[in-house]
């Protein structure tokens, strides 16, 4: 072998051991609104197998928007295919690199070197462990660090616990945020909420009300891995980093075992796809992590879960795997409605509630049909925060707080409407 072809060999080995973050010049976002049957019956089919094409939003229905993103050359034919039906792109973003490159050099926060931790800017994995080491120590009448379980690449997945001493026998809430690695306002939104509570407690009335009425855990980031990648490797990652064979992750929104990979998706069985349910239920040690810790309580114990996403600004409950309504489905819209309507009324961002199924897209196998059917816990949620598709996953941080204040009011309102309605 000639000396050049042994020096490529190692430059190609050291590239690829020392691989740079994916760069996403050249791809695009883009929208498309299905304005009749006609149209929609496409959309779904498209959804159904979308191919090499990302879905950054799926459309449920008429009027309701599909975002995808792709290389130039991946969405032309999809184009093509979408105009043999009369309906014409929107472009969301013209160069997807430019948004993520936007997102982190705008995320400054507020600037205030003297606040141990800024609300109002991303951080990474390390900052937000480290957070929530430090301020469960800084309440400690209220807060502890609670390890829920080790991810598949051996990280913790930390929760926050509040509790105050008001009585022995509470139910709990369960929060979750940053199941899917790359929708960041998720992490923050929950990290905003978890820290007001705890500063709140015994002096903001609405806040140590619901302290008092229920035993708080609060997960930040539940996909440990998948969301250290999209600081280190690919922001645009979505699932866990599960090695396949071929391929990494599985979508743990796809893995919970409830009408596990039902098919309603071409990419359910595929390694490669970003939906793949993963090669058997509970297979994601950080799913089987959560579900393990709910059972672990006695059944009834946990009255509210709710699995934060985004983006859509959509408060969806069960099921996910069917339109067919739920038998709570009454009191689950009433709670919806309540607490939807108490959210908007912070900073008139608008959400529409309703099933998952039917608001989203069929989804099975997902968290709130499992902790709705197999844990029984009623009052059970996926909400996708905002927005509604302007920046989509690459929301600049200044809507960090704005989305942290809307969505605790929110909340405040659920646990109110919980406990009047048991
Ligand atoms: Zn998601």
């Amino acid at each position: 072998m000639e000396t050049t072809h042994v020096l490529c060999i190692i430059w190609c080995l050291i590239t690829f051991c020392t691989a740079t973050k994916v760069n996403y010049s050249g791809h695009k976002v883009i929208r498309f609104i299905p304005h009749n049957e006609d149209q929609f019956k496409y959309v779904e089919k498209f959804q159904f197998n979308p191919g090499k094409v990302d879905i950054w939003r799926g459309s449920a229905g008429i009027g309701i928007p599909l975002d995808l993103s792709g290389n130039e050359d991946e969405l032309r034919t999809v184009i093509g295919s979408f105009e043999r039906f009369g309906m014409n792109p929107g472009v969301l973003m013209n160069d997807l690199q430019e948004g993520i490159d936007y997102q982190l050099e705008t995320n400054k926060g507020s600037g205030d070197a003297n606040a141990d931790f800024d609300y109002g800017k991303y951080h990474t994995l390390e900052e937000i462990q480290g957070w929530i080491e430090d301020i469960t120590k800084r309440y400690p009448n209220i807060a502890d660090m609670v390890s829920i379980v080790k991810s598949y690449e051996g990280r913790e997945m930390l929760a926050i616990q509040i509790r105050s001493n008001s009585s022995s026998n509470k139910a709990g809430i369960w929060i979750e945020g940053g199941i899917h690695a790359r929708e960041w306002i998720s992490p923050a939104t929950v990290i905003y909420m978890a820290g007001k509570l705890l500063e709140g407690y015994g002096e903001v009335e609405n806040v140590t009300k619901a302290i008092d009425a229920f035993d708080w855990y609060i997960v930040p980031v539940v996909n440990v891995d998948g969301y250290k990648y999209t600081w280190t490797g690919d922001r645009n990652w979505r699932k866990t980093r599960t090695k396949h064979l071929l391929c990494y992750g599985s979508d743990p929104n796809r893995n919970w075992d409830n009408h596990w990979c039902n098919g309603e998706s071409a990419g359910g069985h595929n390694p490669c796809s970003d939906v793949y349910c993963g090669p058997k239920p509970f297979s994601e040690p950080v799913v089987k992590g959560v579900a393990d810790f709910i059972l672990s309580k006695p059944t009834g114990y946990f009255k509210i879960f709710i699995d934060f996403h985004s983006y859509s600004q959509l408060w969806m409950s069960p099921w996910g795997y069917t339109k067919a309504k739920p038998k709570d489905y009454e009191q689950q819209e009433a709670s919806s409605a309540a607490t939807v309507q108490a959210l908007t009324a912070v900073h008139g961002t608008k959400y529409i509630y309703g099933p998952i199924a039917s608001t989203i897209y069929v989804a099975s196998g997902s968290s709130a049909d499992w902790t709705y059917a197999n844990a029984s816990i009623k009052y059970s949620y996926g909400v996708e925060l905002r927005d509604q598709g302007q920046y989509g996953f690459l929301l600049p941080a200044d809507q960090i707080i704005p989305s942290g204040e809307e969505t605790l009011q929110g909340l405040l309102t659920l646990t109110q409407f919980v406990q009047n309605n048991p």
